[in-house]
C-alpha cells in the first residue's frame, strides 16, 4: 500500500478523527464474512420478472417495477429516439438552461393524467420531497408526518424550518392528538399514499376529514400509488376518489413509471411557488431526455392497456392469499408490497441468501428501518410475472420458510 495511504489509516485511528467511525464500522463486513450480506447485488440484465446473477436465472420479487414498464419496448424506442434528438443529458437546471419543450410537454401531461392544475418535474422523487417540503415549510410552520413515512419526507421535512410533529403509523387519533396541539401559522399533513415496506394504504379519508376541521394542507407521497391503485392507476387519490380534495400528490419515475425522476402536482399558484423555492430543482441537472420520453410513452401505455392493473392485482391477490395459506405473517399489506416478517435481523439475512439459492431475488429490511424483531423480506410484484413465475416464489418461500422453522 502506498506510505501515503498507509499514514492516512494511522491516523483515523486516532481517537477524535473524523475518518475514525468508518474504520470501526465492522458491522456489514461481518455479515459478508458469514456470506448474508444482501444488499448492492449485481444483476445483469433488465428489471424484469425474471433477471440474470452470475450468470444464473432468478425470479425477481424485489422490483418495484410494477407495470412491467422498464423494458417495454415502446418506452426503450421513445428514450432511444428522445437521446437521438435531444443528446444524454441536460448540462443544467430547469431554472437556467435545462428545461426543454419535453419537460414542459411532460408537465402537462403529468397535470392532466393527475388532473391537477399544473405538475413539476424534478430529477428524482427524493429530491421531489427535499425540495417541496422545505420550500412549503416555513419557520412559523409545522409539518405533521407519519412514523413510518419515506426517508426523503423526513428529509424534507429537516431541510425546512419548521417544526415537525409525527403521528402513530395511520393512526388518525394519533393524528387527531397531534394536530390539536399544532401551533403555527401553517400546517402541512405529509403522508405515504402507500407504505413502502408494509405494503398498506394511509387512511386517506380520515386525513382529509381532519385537516379540514384543523385547516391543514394534504401532501401524499404516492410513489408506490401511481400505476397500482385506483380505477385508472391514478392512485391513491383515486382510489378514494378525493383527487381534488388533496392539494399536492407526488410521484416518482422509478416505479410504475418506468424510469427516474419525480414530480409534484397541485394548484398553479402552489406549483409555480415551488418552482421558485425548491431548491433540489433550481439548483440540480434536470431530469435526462431519455428519461422524460420514457415516462411519457409509459403514461400512454398506462391509459391505453388498463389491463396491465388487472393482471398486477390479479398476482397480488395470489401471492397475499399464498403467503396467508403458508402461516406467513404479512402484516396490514393491502398492495403489490407483500412483507414477509420474519423476525430477527439475522433470520432475515439467512432468508434472503437461502431465497437467492432457489432462484428469487427478493430485499430485506431489519431494524432499524424496521422495528425491533420485526425484520422482513420484502416481496413486490409486476403485472409480467407469469403463475410460472410465481410458482416458483411459492416453493421457494415454503422450503426456505419450513427450514428455518417459521412455518409448518
Ligand atoms: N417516496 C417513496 C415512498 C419511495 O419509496 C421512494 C423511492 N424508494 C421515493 C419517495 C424516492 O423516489 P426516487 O427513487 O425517485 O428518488
Amino acid at each position: 500500500m502506498d506510505s501515503r495511504l498507509v499514514q492516512n489509516k494511522q491516523m483515523a485511528v486516532k481517537e477524535g478523527d473524523l475518518f475514525e467511525k468508518c474504520y470501526k464500522f465492522t458491522k456489514a463486513k461481518e455479515i459478508m464474512a458469514l456470506g448474508l450480506y444482501p444488499y448492492f447485488r449485481t444483476i445483469e440484465s433488465a428489471q424484469d420478472p425474471v433477471v440474470y446473477m452470475n450468470g444464473r436465472r432468478m425470479i425477481m420479487v424485489g422490483s418495484n417495477n410494477y407495470l412491467g414498464l422498464t423494458n417495454d419496448p415502446r418506452v426503450k424506442e421513445a428514450a432511444i429516439r428522445a437521446v437521438e434528438k435531444y443528446g444524454t443529458g441536460c448540462a443544467g437546471s430547469r431554472f437556467l438552461n435545462g428545461t426543454l419543450d419535453i419537460h414542459v410537454e411532460l408537465e402537462e401531461k403529468l397535470a392532466r393524467f393527475m388532473r391537477k392544475e399544473a405538475a413539476l418535474i424534478f430529477s428524482t422523487g427524493f429530491q421531489v420531497n427535499l425540495g417541496v417540503i422545505s420550500a412549503l415549510v416555513g419557520k412559523d410552520d409545522v409539518v405533521i408526518i407519519d412514523k413510518m413515512n419515506h426517508a426523503s419526507i423526513i428529509d424534507g421535512c429537516r431541510l425546512s424550518y419548521g417544526e415537525i410533529k409525527k403521528f402513530r403509523h395511520n393512526d388518525m387519533d394519533d393524528l387527531e392528538r397531534v394536530l390539536r396541539d399544532a401551533d403555527g401559522k401553517g400546517r402541512l399533513i405529509v403522508v405515504d399514499g402507500v407504505f413502502s415496506m408494509e405494503g398498506d394504504i394511509i387512511n386517506l379519508p380520515a386525513v382529509y376529514e381532519l385537516a379540514r376541521k384543523y385547516n391543514a394542507r394534504i401532501m401524499v407521497d404516492d410513489a408506490h400509488g401511481i400505476g397500482v391503485l385506483g380505477k385508472t392507476g391514478r392512485g391513491t387519490c383515486e382510489h378514494y376518489g378525493l383527487e381534488q380534495e388533496i392539494d399536492l400528490i407526488m410521484g416518482t419515475y422509478s416505479k410504475s413509471l418506468a424510469s427516474i425522476g419525480g414530480f409534484v402536482a397541485g394548484d398553479k399558484d402552489v406549483i409555480h411557488y415551488v418552482k421558485h423555492f425548491a431548491r433540489s430543482l433550481i439548483f440540480s441537472a434536470s431530469p435526462p431526455p431519455a428519461s422524460v420520453a420514457a415516462v411519457s410513452a409509459a403514461l400512454d401505455i398506462i391509459e391505453q392497456e388498463p389491463e396491465r392493473i388487472e393482471r398486477l392485482w390479479k398476482n397480488t391477490r395470489r401471492m397475499l392469499k399464498t403467503f396467508k395459506e403458508l402461516g406467513f405473517e404479512v402484516g396490514p399489506s393491502q398492495t403489490p408490497i407483500i412483507p414477509v416478517i420474519v423476525g430477527e435481523n439475522e433470520t432475515a439475512f439467512k432468508f434472503a441468501i437461502m431465497l437467492q439459492q432457489e432462484g428469487v431475488f427478493a430485499n430485506v429490511a431489519v431494524s432499524p428501518a424496521v422495528p425491533n424483531g420485526k425484520a422482513l423480506i420484502r416481496t413486490s410484484y409486476m403485472a409480467t410475472h407469469t403463475d410460472e413465475h410465481l410458482d416458483i416464489v411459492t416453493e421457494a418461500f415454503k422450503k426456505v420458510g419450513r427450514s428455518l422453522g417459521l412455518i409448518g
